[in-house]
């Protein structure tokens, strides 16, 4: 499972990572529950979605003023459904697992694997179709189905690996718990971000509900403002339920040549004062944008942008 930790990540967490986010600590007035009080009260009544904000691909953020004011539509990219198709396989098979413990019971454990399995071959289908549908060349829904068969091994293998540890190691496991145990998180949380000027139906990657700790998978290249993201939806939770949220993770996923499985890194960090400011500053840039209608200006380069043509 692309958010399973290994042992040393565990470690890193539990020994440096935690114990530096309490000794830093976070300023109150950036604490999601005090929104209503502080500079975390939006400007303007408009609603950004969390990839909006943080999505610093454009560097003059006109993608967004031209969703926003000049309802410029736009199809994504075959890069952005190949994401998009590797994202959805997680979120199946996870939830997929702990649909058939609670409804089957625990013997449907002793061939987990078969059965997840077996629902490899209606997701490549699908993904054929959502290639098709954007005009993906024949190579190219090649390789993404390609990827997704092995991520599909691979994730099958991590969930039952993580069940099976733990229905070796306790005798009597009710079917809740063992879930709690090696299940632990809660992929595709829907979060309500409007106190912060955010959209109402935000969708946080995943968020383990006994760390609180918040992940966000990327499959592109490495950009630092990907942890504006955890940041955004850090605090949206914390806005929610006032409960907080330290310390962050971005899980990279990506398929290297000649190599049986997908890699994963993953990028953990403290939500610290400056990343938290950070998204804010963006989010207020942005609603002023549209709010006023001020057009910012076109990039130096387009290079593959999706808006280009409206660009130049
Ligand atoms: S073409 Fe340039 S300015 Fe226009 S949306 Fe794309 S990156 Fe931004």
């Amino acid at each position: 499972m692309v958010y399973f930790f290994s042992e040393e990540e565990r470690k890193y967490l539990l020994k440096k990572l935690i114990p530096g986010s309490r000794e830093k600590g976070i300023a109150e007035e950036l604490r999601g529950w005090n929104w209503e009080t502080t500079e975390l009260s939006p400007p303007h009544e408009i609603f950004l979605t969390v990839w909006e904000v943080s999505g610093k691909y454009c560097e003059t953020n006109r993608d967004v003023y031209l969703r926003h004011v000049q309802k410029v539509s736009v199809p994504p990219s075959e890069e952005m459904v190949a994401g998009r198709i590797y994202h959805q396989a997680v979120a199946e098979l996870y939830p997929t697992a702990k649909r058939l413990i609670y409804t089957q019971g625990l013997d449907v454990c002793t061939n987990l694997a078969d059965v997840l399995m077996e629902r490899m071959p209606e997701a490549v289908l699908e993904a054929e179709q959502q290639m098709a549908h954007v005009g993906g060349t024949e190579s190219a829904t090649k390789e993404v189905v390609e990827n997704l068969r092995k991520l599909w091994y691979f994730e099958v293998s991590r969930i039952v690996s993580s069940i099976y540890t733990y229905l070796g190691k306790y005798r009597y496991l009710s079917d809740d718990s063992l879930i709690n145990h090696a299940l632990p998180f809660v992929l595709e949380h829907k979060l309500d971000g409007r106190y912060l000027g955010l959209s109402s139906n935000l969708s946080a990657d995943a968020i383990n509900m006994g760390g609180m700790l918040i992940c966000d998978l990327k499959t592109g290249k490495k950009r630092d403002f990907h942890r504006l993201s955890v940041a955004g939806y850090a605090l949206v939770y914390e806005s929610l339920y006032e409960v907080p949220i330290n310390i962050g993770c971005t899980a990279y996923l990506s398929f290297p040549k000649n190599h049986p499985t997908p890699h994963i890194e993953r990028d953990f960090f403290i939500i610290s004062d400056e990343v938290r400011q950070w998204f804010i500053e963006e989010r207020d840039e942005m609603q002023d944008m549209i709010f006023y209608d001020k057009d910012p200006g076109k990039c130096m380069s387009a290079g593959s942008c999706r808006y280009r043509e409206y660009c130049r």
